[in-house]
């Protein structure tokens, strides 16, 4: 550390020199905030600064510095994340993308939207659906992470099994590369073949390959309010069942969720929704189709639940009540935390081994003697069973490392994956490898390599 000061002091006063207008943050207390993301449990360093650009000219600038002293660089959107992949590493600059939050251009004509990456996900929906128009990607974060960190993320959410995860959604981007160039990598063509994708490679690259500094996005006309239906199934199962044979039917619901014992009543404990607390498991099944499309597929997702045996099946009555089941499956993460400390994971299996995958939490869960609460996007086969410990257990971190890695042999022997959509950070890095092999591993290192000669781009993160 005492080496690093002497050149992070130097850095910035070149970046005060250099961008008088810059607002830069170097007291303790300040960088202290940038120390961690959501994955608390991991170690993190402390930024040497932490920079707030407002144009693309001056992230250029920023990275050009930063590879002239031969100091790392942190992108950071709103520090949501659930694999450490914005967390501070110690002597680095934290690159953080919040007052570039600008809509730049809305096209209607061409359906998309062109923006500046640091805007909340919300707000993006709010200000195109003022439009008519509708941005797609969905987190259950939606209200708290901004645009560059789902781009940065891949992030998915609860309508990716109709509408994909953010990268279905991007056309191109702007983008500092680690040498400081600008390049633009897409546009509004909807079709675009010319050369490698460098779009889709960037996205979900957490910030090891290149900075967003701008998106182009694509949008869809507003879709109706949902129609919402909810199932309760005596075993996991019967709901996996229900999850595959609404697939087999042929059926697109923009959303089908699940939640396990353990989190309905946790749920049901802080929303007070009045849900089956004696089920195994409930599924939210939506529908965004308009006028009597959504009853009809309402109706045949009703008809598949009760054949997989669900033992009640409610449908909201109106969109009031269809938007407090929603938020109940969006709190499901802060409801468990209520219980205690609580540890999300994000594995992901093909959709048919939904079942096979919940057997084997349960089997990890109690291997470990630990509470697991698993809830998730079971219609894209993305779970995210969240253990729970006790405040005071001084064991707590040491049983989450040893259970994640149970869960993570499991997902990857069902022919699954160790992360669906919160990234490989620093979090997954270790068991990359067993999921990947090694070829793949010196194939990502080759691309990293190309980009970024000096490994100035948040290191460490993705690849060790
Ligand atoms: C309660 C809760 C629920 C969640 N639900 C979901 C969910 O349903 N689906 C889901 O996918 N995730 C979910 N998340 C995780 C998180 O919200 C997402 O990963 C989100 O995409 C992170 O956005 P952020 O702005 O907070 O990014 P950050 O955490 O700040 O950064 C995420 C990554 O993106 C990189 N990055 C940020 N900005 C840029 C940029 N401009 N250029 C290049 N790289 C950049 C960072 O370096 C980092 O690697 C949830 C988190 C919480 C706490």
């Amino acid at each position: 550390m005492t080496e690093v000061a002497p050149v992070t002091d130097a850095l910035v006063g070149a970046i005060r020199n250099r961008l008088p207008e810059l607002r830069l943050l170097t007291d303790e207390v300040d960088r202290e905030s940038y120390r961690r993301d959501e994955t608390a449990y991991l170690r993190t360093g402390l930024p040497c600064a932490v920079a707030l650009p407002t144009e693309t000219r001056q992230v250029a600038e920023l990275v050009r510095l930063c590879g002239e002293f031969g100091v790392p660089i942190v992108p950071r959107g709103a520090g949501t994340g659930l694999s450490g992949g914005a967390a501070g590493i110690e002597g680095a600059l934290t690159i953080a993308f919040t007052a570039m939050d600008r809509v730049l251009e809305i096209d209607g004509d061409n359906l998309v939207v062109v923006t500046q990456p640091g805007i909340i996900n919300a707000a993006l929906k709010k200000v195109v659906a003022a439009q008519g128009l509708f941005y797609a990607p969905d987190p259950a974060s939606f209200e708290i992470c901004s645009i560059g960190g789902n781009l940065g993320t891949n992030a998915g959410g609860l309508c990716c099994i109709k509408y994909g995860q953010t990268r279905e959604s991007v056309l191109g981007l702007e983008v500092v590369m680690a040498d400081g160039t600008v390049l633009r990598t897409g546009g509004k063509n909807v079709k675009d073949v010319a050369g490698y994708s460098l779009t889709h490679l960037i996205v979900g690259s957490q910030g090891t390959l290149a900075m967003v500094t701008e998106a182009t996005l694509r949008l869809r006309p507003l879709p109706p309010p949902r129609s919402t239906l909810i199932a309760f199934f005596a075993t996991l199962e019967a709901a996996g069942a229900a999850v595959a044979g609404i697939a087999r039917a042929g059926l697109s619901p923009v959303t089908l969720e699940l939640m396990d014992q353990f989190t309905i009543g946790a749920v049901d404990d802080m929303q007070g929704l009045g849900l089956d607390r004696d089920a195994a498991a409930m599924l939210m099944v939506e529908s965004d189709l308009p006028g009597s499309a959504a009853g009809v597929e309402m109706d045949a997702a009703r008809v598949v639940c009760e054949a997989a045996g669900a033992t009640q099946v409610v449908q909201a009555t109106d969109p009031q009540e269809a938007d407090w089941l929603r938020q109940g499956r969006r709190s499901a993460f802060h409801a468990l935390e209520r219980l205690g400390t609580a540890r999300m994971e994000d594995v992901g299996v093909p959709r048919a081994r939904v079942p096979e995958m919940l057997v084997a939490i349960e089997g990890v869960a109690a291997k470990h003697d630990v509470r697991v609460g698993t809830f998730g996007h079971a219609g894209d086969g993305n779970l995210h069973p969240t253990f729970v410990f006790e405040r005071d257990d001084p064991n707590a971190e040491a049983i989450n490392e040893a259970a994640r890695g149970d869960l993570y042999r499991a997902a990857i022997a069902l022919g699954g994956t160790i992360t669906g959509e919160h990234g490989v950070g620093v979090a997954r890095r270790d068991y990359l490898e067993l999921q990947r092999g090694a070829d793949a591993i010196r194939v990502m290192r080759q691309i990293k390599d190309a980009l970024d000669p000096k490994g100035i781009l948040n290191p460490g993160r993705v690849l060790a």
